[in-house]
Order: C-alpha cells, then sequence, then structure tokens
C-alpha cells in the first residue's frame, strides 16, 4: 500500500514493506525471545493489514504561514507532519480528523505552542466503534479554558454527523502521555459504545480499548481457550481495562473479579457488567498488585488468574501473590515480549512452567507484538500460602 507521508513520519514502520515478511520477522523476535521457555505457535497474522485502527491520534501545529494543520510528529522530531490519509486507521477517523481541521480552521482556534505556552489545541484523539460509525472525539487543551468551543462543537458535528460525543482533556503537562487527568465534555456523550465477541461496551475518552478490534476478538479467544474454563472456575482478571477479557470469560466462569488502576476504566467495567446481565462479575479499582497481596490473604483462591498489564510488565510482588494462591493456570497477555520473558523466569521460580505462547499481530507495520502465554502450575508444587496479615477493610467492589 501507497502512504504519501512515510519516509518521514514517525507513526510505523511503512506500509509499503511486504506484510508476509514483516510478519515472519516478529515470529523469528518471538522464538528468539520466547522460545527458550515454550513452543511459540505461528503468528496470527490479518488477511487486510490495512486500516486496522480504532483510534487516532493527531497534534496540531501552526505552519509557516500561521495556518494551523494536524498529523504525526515527523520521526524523533517534534516538528508536525500534516496526515490526511492514514492506512492504518479506519476511515471514519481519516475523515474525523479532517472534519475536526476544517471546524477549528474555520472557528480560528490557534494550536498549542509548547515553546511560549501560549495557544490552546495539543492534540485531538479520536476514536471510533468496531463497525466505523460512530466516533468520539476528545480535543486536548493546556486548560479549561477553551473560547468558542460551543461553536466548534456545531461546526464539527455539522461536518461529521457521525461523531456521537466531543471530550476536552485538560493536560498542563509536557509528558508524552497525550491525555490529561481532567475530561470535561463539550458536546454529546462522553463515551463510546462497542460491541466484541456478542457483548456490548462503554468505553470514557481516557480509557484503555484494544486498537485492533479485528484481532482483538482473535486475541481474547486465545485467551479463553487458554483458560480452560469449565463454568466452575473463579477467575481474576487483574489490569482488566473496561473489563473486556474478563465480561468475555464470566459466560463459562463461576465467578470473575477484575482490578484496574484507572478509576475511569474501573467505572466503566463495572457498568460494563451490568449492561451484559454478568452478576457473577465484579469490578474493583486499585493497584492489580496490592489487590492481588489483598486476594492472597482473604481467599478464596482463584483456579485462573488472567493478567494484561501494561508494557512495563507486572512487578514481582504480583508473582509472589500468584504463588501464595495457587491457580491452576495463569493466562499472560503481553504487548509487551521483552517485559514478559523477564517475568516468565519470575513465574518458573514461583512454580509456573509455560506450556505454550500464542503470538497474535494486533499492530501490523510497527514493531510491536502481543502475546499470550498460558503458564501452569508444576505437580507437586503446593500454593505457597504465607499467611500474611490483613490490611484491614476488604475492597469493596465498584
Ligand atoms: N485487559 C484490558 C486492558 C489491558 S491494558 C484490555 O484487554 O482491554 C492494561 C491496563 O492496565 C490499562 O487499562 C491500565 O490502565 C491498567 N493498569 C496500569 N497499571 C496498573 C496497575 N498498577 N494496577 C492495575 N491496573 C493497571
Amino acid at each position: 500500500m501507497k502512504c504519501a507521508v512515510s519516509h518521514n513520519c514517525g507513526g510505523c514502520l511503512g506500509p509499503h514493506l511486504s506484510y508476509r515478511d514483516h510478519l515472519a520477522q516478529k515470529q523469528r523476535e518471538m522464538e528468539a525471545l520466547l522460545g527458550r521457555f515454550c513452543p511459540v505457535a505461528p503468528i496470527l497474522g490479518m488477511e487486510d493489514p490495512y486500516h486496522y485502527r480504532n483510534k487516532s491520534i493527531a497534534t496540531f501545529a501552526q505552519d509557516r504561514s500561521g495556518k494551523l494543520v494536524s498529523g504525526i510528529y515527523a520521526q524523533g522530531t517534534h516538528r508536525v507532519i500534516p496526515v490526511e490519509d492514514c492506512c492504518l486507521q479506519m476511515e471514519v477517523l481519516n475523515r474525523t480528523q479532517a472534519a475536526v481541521l476544517s471546524a477549528a480552521r474555520r472557528c480560528r482556534l490557534p494550536a498549542y505552542q509548547e515553546d511560549r505556552g501560549q495557544g490552546l489545541l495539543r492534540h485531538c484523539v479520536v476514536r471510533c466503534d468496531s463497525q466505523g460509525q460512530k466516533a468520539l472525539v476528545t480535543l486536548v487543551t493546556p486548560s479549561s479554558y477553551f473560547p468558542g468551543s460551543r461553536n466548534f462543537c456545531k461546526e464539527l458535528t455539522r461536518l461529521a454527523p457521525w461523531v456521537a460525543g466531543v471530550v476536552q482533556s485538560i493536560n498542563p503537562r509536557a509528558t508524552s502521555a497525550v491525555l490529561g487527568k481532567t475530561f470535561k465534555t463539550l458536546w454529546g456523550k462522553p463515551f463510546l459504545e462497542d460491541t466484541l465477541l456478542g457483548l456490548r461496551f462503554t468505553l470514557s475518552s481516557g480509557s484503555f480499548y484494544q486498537v485492533n478490534p479485528r484481532q482483538t476478538r482473535r486475541l481474547y479467544e486465545t485467551a479463553l481457550d487458554f483458560a480452560a474454563l469449565d463454568g466452575t472456575q473463579t477467575v481474576l482478571d487483574a489490569y482488566c481495562g473496561i473489563g473486556t477479557i474478563g465480561l468475555s470469560a464470566a459466560p463459562r466462569a463461576g465467578e470473575v473479579s477484575g482490578v484496574e488502576l484507572n478509576p475511569a476504566a474501573a467505572r466503566d467495567a463495572a457498568a460494563n457488567a451490568r449492561r451484559n446481565g454478568a452478576e457473577n462479575a465484579r469490578f474493583y479499582q486499585g493497584d492489580a498488585t496490592a489487590w492481588m497481596e489483598e486476594q492472597a490473604r482473604r481467599g478464596p483462591s482463584p483456579q485462573v488468574v488472567i493478567l494484561d498489564p501494561p508494557r512495563a510488565s507486572t512487578t514481582s510482588r504480583f508473582i509472589s501473590a500468584v504463588q501464595d494462591m495457587g491457580p491452576d493456570r495463569v493466562v499472560y497477555v503481553s504487548c509487551g515480549p521483552q517485559t514478559l520473558a523477564r517475568d516468565l523466569e519470575g513465574f518458573a521460580a514461583a512454580g509456573y512452567r509455560p506450556v505454550k505462547c500464542q503470538p497474535v499481530d494486533m499492530f501490523p507495520f510497527t514493531p510491536h507484538t502481543e502475546v499470550v502465554v498460558l503458564l501452569e502450575r508444576e505437580k507437586g508444587s503446593a500454593p505457597a500460602r504465607r499467611r500474611r496479615p490483613s490490611s484491614g477493610q476488604a475492597p469493596a467492589p465498584l
């Protein structure tokens, strides 16, 4: 596929590469990293590896003539290259970003200038549902000040009637995180609704959601297959986001409990449980390690632990808490195979043997690979059952 900006855009490795070669390279990398632990199954690639992303992030700037532009930073710089037609993003996202730019130009909204600390628009994050029918627009500004926001929303929704909501995210900090911690609804609904594996999910602007819906289905099916649920087990879903894995597991489990640090995502997870009638699922807000340690103290022990931590991975204390609980199976979903390899050593020392590993190409034409690993408790290795005093009150589900 041809891309007009791939020679200097830092968004991907370039869609002109042969996808087959690229997949073969990812397979070799996964075997080199993980092959010493267990067999690595052939990577699940995409039949059509284009227009897969359901989330687009654009940065605003002003060109030399002062005209507002939006796009992606050039590789290794803070120079914005206008991107009109990204072939990794779903088409509705490209159309929505174009509409946001037109509406912002028409309303004469200025870009934020990092060096001077002046201006308004920093980034625009657009998410869409798996069908590409609805979009949620989040505009990042340095403060809550947003003159003309009402006119902007009117103009945007005229140009892009598929926009379901416009949210402002306030991020005064100059960090690599795009979104700030405070959100304000400017127009419409401050969330997006989507369907995945027959379940309905609501997600807020700041909640994590897998970016490749076509492959997410295969990722979750692999995780559930590895979990080997028979309708009776207690399942813990750690780093659960909006509860997608836990709620997919719920119909085949006895009980599901999930934990998530981001308060909005944890609330989304609890609401998603109610909306899907999953009476056997409960969600908690908190740090996964602290929560696991508390679960290990209080019992009863789960039979299956599923974890899907961020790229920086989990903690050695989390692994010790798993050892204390002694589930039969651990299903580790990882977007950071390097940190995963380190954790697999920790799990092996805790009596959990990696049995099989399935790479899934969630991010074609980027260097990233997602992996699901099944670990089983070694026969004869009993749960450690170290008794530690409880920290006080039992955590309350949302
Ligand atoms: N399983 C979910 C989310 C995976 S992404 C899905 O498939 O959609 C990892 C999630 O871990 C994010 O939602 C992030 O907010 C959360 N997270 C990050 N650090 C955490 C911590 N210390 N404790 C609990 N959750 C954490």
